[in-house]
């Protein structure tokens, strides 16, 4: 058996681990978002998450806010950004999070990756990484492009022993919605996992797919990993242009912590509601976890999603208008635990 697949093999033990202890307490952080540097080498058209010019958090700032995370209970830390390779002490990053414990995952827009990088991150202890690719040739909008990313596929391919996921997009002014389809193929050739996303128009109203992109997200999600489709069913309703009735935990089982080190409930809703992770408590903890969030219904962000999956089936949130009580508590153990 090839090195990534029994690490792979371990990180799905210790995630089977993580989520029983997640189903069995409700008063832990399951995933959290770690931005270590604001700057991006791109400027994908969409994006609201990046600038050019911005520092990197000092080493010894990002370890505190991991001590932290840890003490809190995290079971999972995703580096994301900004491009978070361009820290210069990324290594050292990953590596504080799995000396604490947890388990390690990065975003990145994949142009950094050499042969000498990827095994850098081997020796750091990366568990997982993401990389959304959004077309096959790049254009005005996005860079994010097969054509460009190929070669550091490979080298991934080839040197990485970490899982490897590519997730490709599908509505919100992606001009080629084939693209989705080339790009999950290749993935699955070079023995990557796959996902696709599902977005909204640029203005951010519910659409439904055309029959064309319908089609080709059904496919794409069949050649995908069966775990992810499983957690993603909210894209069912986001394809046909219908809201989604589900409990939204971030402030709590989902956190995002920024570059000045608050805590937010997501990338799209900074602001709120904008602690200090260093003077977060279970209180705070607490109300986030029962606060009803507004932008629900037609939210895409795909791993809050997954994370409330866990609690979907307890504890109501306060509400100002009703929701109905979702889903048993069968339904999301034989969801997470991806079992029928
Ligand atoms: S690569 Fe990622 S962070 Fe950078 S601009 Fe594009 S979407 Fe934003
Ligand atoms: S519903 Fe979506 S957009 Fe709103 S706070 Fe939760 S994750 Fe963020």
């Amino acid at each position: 058996m090839g090195m990534r697949k029994r690490k792979f093999l371990k990180l799905k033990l210790r995630e089977a681990s993580f989520i029983s202890r997640a189903l069995l307490s409700s008063r832990h952080p399951v995933l959290a978002h770690l931005i270590p540097m604001r700057r991006c080498n791109l400027a994908c058209g969409y994006c609201n998450e990046y600038d050019h010019n911005s520092k990197p958090v000092p080493l010894n700032v990002i370890k505190g806010r991991i001590d932290k995370l840890a003490r809190l209970g995290t079971s999972i830390v995703t580096i994301s950004g900004g491009e978070p390779m361009m820290h210069p002490q990324l290594d050292e990053i990953i590596q504080h999070i799995r000396v604490r414990g947890m388990i390690a995952g990065l975003i990145s827009n994949g142009y950094y990756f050499t042969p000498e990088r990827i095994k850098r991150l081997n020796k750091a202890g990366l568990e997982y990484l993401q990389i959304s690719i959004d077309n096959v040739e790049p254009d005005e909008v996005s860079r994010k492009s097969l054509r460009v990313l190929d070669k550091k596929l490979r080298y991934l391919s080839e040197y990485a022993d970490f899982h490897i996921n590519i997730n490709s997009v599908i509505g919100g002014g992606i001009k080629n919605p084939d693209d989705a389809l080339t790009v999950a193929r290749r993935a699955v050739e070079l023995g990557f996992s796959t996902t696709v996303g599902v977005s909204h128009d640029n203005d951010g109203t519910l659409k439904p797919l055309s029959e064309k992109e319908k089609s080709i997200f059904q496919q794409v999600k069949k050649l995908g990993n069966k775990d992810h489709a499983r957690l993603n069913w909210f894209q069912d309703s986001i394809a046909e242009g219908k809201a989604y009735n589900w409990r939204c935990r971030a402030g709590a089982r989902y956190l995002y912590v920024c570059e000045d080190g608050l805590v937010h409930w997501c990338s799209q809703q900074r602001g709120y509601p904008g602690i200090p992770l260093q003077d977060y408590t279970m209180e705070d903890f607490d109300r986030e976890y029962s606060t009803e969030k507004w932008c629900a219904p037609t939210c895409t962000l795909q791993c809050v999603h997954q994370v409330g999956i866990l609690d979907n089936w307890r504890d109501p949130q306060h509400a100002p208008g009703a929701t109905k009580p979702a889903n048993s508590f069968k339904d999301t153990v034989s969801a997470v635990l991806r079992t029928d």
